[in-house]
C-alpha cells in the first residue's frame, strides 16, 4: 500500500535559452506529491506516517521554497549574486531563518544562506522530480513523485527498494541502523 503526502513550494526560475515567455524570470507555487510504498506496519496500521514523510521531504525541499532556482550557465546567476553581495545578504541575513540543510548533488547545489539553488539542467517540472527523487530516495521508499506548477505537470514512477526498512510499531517511522526508533526510543528485539 502507499502513504501519500503533498507539499507546496514557492519559487522563481526561468528557462534560460528557451524560445518562449518562460525565458523571462517568473515565479510559481509548485505542488509536489510524494508516494511511499511498503507493507502496512501492523503496530500502527499504516505504511508510513504522512506527516513524517512531509517532514523528511521538507527538511531538504525547503531549500527550494522562497528560493531562486537558476541553471549553472545562466548569466543571471553572477548578476544576482553581485546584487546580493552588494546588499550584504549573500551570506545570509537574520531574517532568513527557514533554511534547509545545504546540499550538493550531481543535479543541483543549494545555497540556503541566499535562498538559491543552482541546477545542472533547466528546472522544468520534470527536472524538479529528478532532483527531488535523488535527494530523498535514500530516506524514503518513494515509488512515485508528481509535480505540478502552473499549467505544467509531470509524474514519474520509481521502483521500490528491495531491502526492508524496519519501522517502529509505535509511531511508524523508520528505525535507525541500530534498530532504535529516533522518535520514541523503541528498541527492536
Ligand atoms: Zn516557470
Ligand atoms: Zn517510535
Amino acid at each position: 500500500m502507499r502513504s501519500i503526502t503533498t507539499l507546496d513550494l514557492q519559487y522563481a526560475h526561468r528557462f534560460y535559452g528557451f524560445q518562449g515567455e518562460a525565458q523571462y524570470l517568473h515565479g510559481h507555487t509548485g505542488s509536489m506529491t510524494i508516494e511511499v510504498e511498503d507493507t502496512v506496519e501492523p503496530g500502527v496500521n499504516m505504511v508510513f506516517p504522512c506527516n513524517e514523510i512531509k517532514k523528511t521531504a521538507w527538511n531538504v525541499l525547503k531549500n527550494f521554497d522562497h528560493a531562486l532556482i537558476l541553471r549553472e550557465d545562466d548569466p543571471l546567476l553572477p548578476a544576482i549574486l553581485a546584487v546580493y553581495e552588494k546588499q550584504g545578504i549573500k551570506d545570509g541575513s537574520p531574517q532568513n531563518t527557514m533554511k534547509g540543510e545545504a546540499f550538493k548533488t550531481e543535479l543541483a547545489t543549494a545555497y540556503p544562506d541566499c535562498r538559491l539553488v543552482v541546477t545542472k539542467e533547466t528546472l522544468t517540472v520534470e527536472g524538479m522530480i529528478k532532483i527531488a527523487y535523488d535527494l530523498l530516495k535514500d530516506k524514503l521508499n518513494i515509488v512515485k513523485i508528481t509535480f505540478t506548477s502552473g499549467d505544467n505537470a509531470a509524474s514519474a514512477d520509481f521502483k521500490a527498494p528491495t531491502e526492508e526498512r524496519p519501522r517502529c510499531p509505535l509511531c511508524g517511522i523508520s528505525l535507525n541502523e541500530n534498530g532504535v526508533c529516533p522518535k520514541c526510543g523503541y528498541v527492536k528485539r
